[in-house]
């Protein structure tokens, strides 16, 4: 194939049609910063999707993908490894957590979570046991389970029969999970903070009351951390900030920092559900991705990081209130830490995508979550200039959409 022709158009021709990138191919990374075939340089707020938590190619991340790449690639589960034990340990004592299952992604990382309460409920109180409550809008990822507890419609349409004994509530609703939950759900399902259903955080009283119902229904609570875990919020996990401790927790993205690797936590006591021979994955657990992970868990859990993140937000919200206080684009500014959303008003509901591009090409790359919020995930070590600069980026680009709008 000639490089020339590898570009974006040829991704039309050759890619299932399932995505619409991006008309730039970023072909280098280093930091916040990336550059594409045409050599522009663009800041980068969207961490590849709350993944490259230290920014592109970090040193500690590539030395060890280097080490591990020299040393052993991959054994299956037939024998375990050093990486993986490892890592395991150091997941389980920063956490509740007592054991962990390793897997490749977020959806798999749900997948063995759900598994897991089906089983536990099943081998605990029999098989009538089996029903999960989850919310709507929240997104757990693309499997056919995952697809079916997550909240949002679309992505089950077409795919019809999905798996039963799922219900979706409103979140933040207490009362409705009041009204829902029995001794027949296993598992209650959520995330700390929505984040593709538009960056949504869960009320304080809401995460209390649905663990003690939880409680009170011997259901198990799965915290779906694939996105605001890893640092994210300025905690290793956010359940750390809300005084309720989940059953299991799912991470993934920024837990590899951009080499593919997922995680499925738990207590003692519902591990023993996952006996010998009842799940698992060919490639959970392996020595380069748990390499990797590993080192991104000694760099994010490092004070200077952690504090960080309040810090960085606040240069955004500075910058995004700038932006407002002169065109009044947005109506709020939510999220924790460096999960930051900026819901646009009513007349731009719908516009996400196209501040997008504008702001692609002021050489900012932001993320939309849904039609109505802009999004931002950057890497936690973002310098303070990168973010000032990819603000006023921003701005210039809210400028020109503006003003072409009015022109037309
Ligand atoms: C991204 C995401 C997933 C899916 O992760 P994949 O690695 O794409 O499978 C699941 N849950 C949440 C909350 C996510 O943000």
């Amino acid at each position: 194939m000639n490089g020339e022709h590898v570009n974006r158009a040829l991704f039309n021709d050759v890619m299932v049609p399932n995505y619409n990138p991006q008309p730039i191919v970023p072909v280098r990374g280093k930091g916040s910063r990336l550059w594409d075939q045409e050599g522009n340089e663009y800041i980068d707020v969207t961490g590849g999707i709350a993944v490259n938590v230290l920014g592109h190619c970090h040193p500690a991340l590539t030395a060890a993908l280097e080490k591990q790449a020299g040393n052993l690639w991959h054994l299956s589960n037939v024998f375990t490894n050093e990486p993986a034990l490892n890592l395991a340990s150091k997941l389980v004592d920063m956490t509740f957590a007592d054991r962990v299952f390793f897997c490749n992604s977020g959806a798999e990382a749900n997948e063995a979570a759900f598994k897991l309460a089906r089983k536990y409920a099943f081998d605990t109180y029999g098989e009538d046991k089996n029903e999960i409550i989850s919310f709507r809008q929240s997104f757990h990822g693309r499997t056919l389970f995952t697809v079916s507890v997550g909240g949002q419609l679309k992505y089950r349409q077409g795919f019809q029969p999905v798996p039963e004994g799922i219900s979706h509530l409103e979140y933040n609703d207490l009362q409705a999970l009041k009204d829902a939950i029995s001794d027949k759900t296993c598992a209650v399902v959520m995330e700390p903070i929505q984040g593709e259903g538009g960056v949504i955080p869960a009320a304080p009283d809401f995460v209390k009351g649905v663990r003690q119902l939880c409680d009170e229904h011997n259901a198990l609570l799965v915290f779906d951390e694939v996105q605001t875990g890893v640092g994210r919020t300025g905690k290793l996990y956010a359940y750390m900030d809300t005084e309720v401790t989940p059953d299991i927790l799912t991470s993934a993205k920024a837990l590899g920092g951009g080499f593919p690797i997922g995680a499925m936590l738990t207590t003692e006591k519902a591990a023993q559900s996952f006996g010998i021979g009842s799940h698992g994955s060919t490639y959970g657990g392996n020595p380069l991705g748990c390499a990797v992970a590993s080192a991104v868990i000694d760099e994010v859990s490092r004070p200077e990081i952690l504090e960080g993140v309040a810090r960085k937000r606040a240069i955004f919200e500075e910058g995004l209130e700038q932006i407002n206080a002169r065109h009044g684009i947005f109506r709020e500014v939510r999220g924790k830490g460096l999960l930051i959303g900026a819901e646009l008003i009513d007349e731009w509901h719908g516009k996400a995508g196209e501040f997008l591009a504008a702001a692609r090409e002021q050489g900012v790359l932001i993320l939309v979550a849904g039609p109505n919020v802009l999004r931002m995930a950057p890497a936690l070590n973002i310098p303070d200039e990168d973010i000032r600069e990819a603000m006023q980026k921003l701005q210039a680009a809210v400028e020109t959409k503006l003003a072409n709008m009015d022109r037309a």
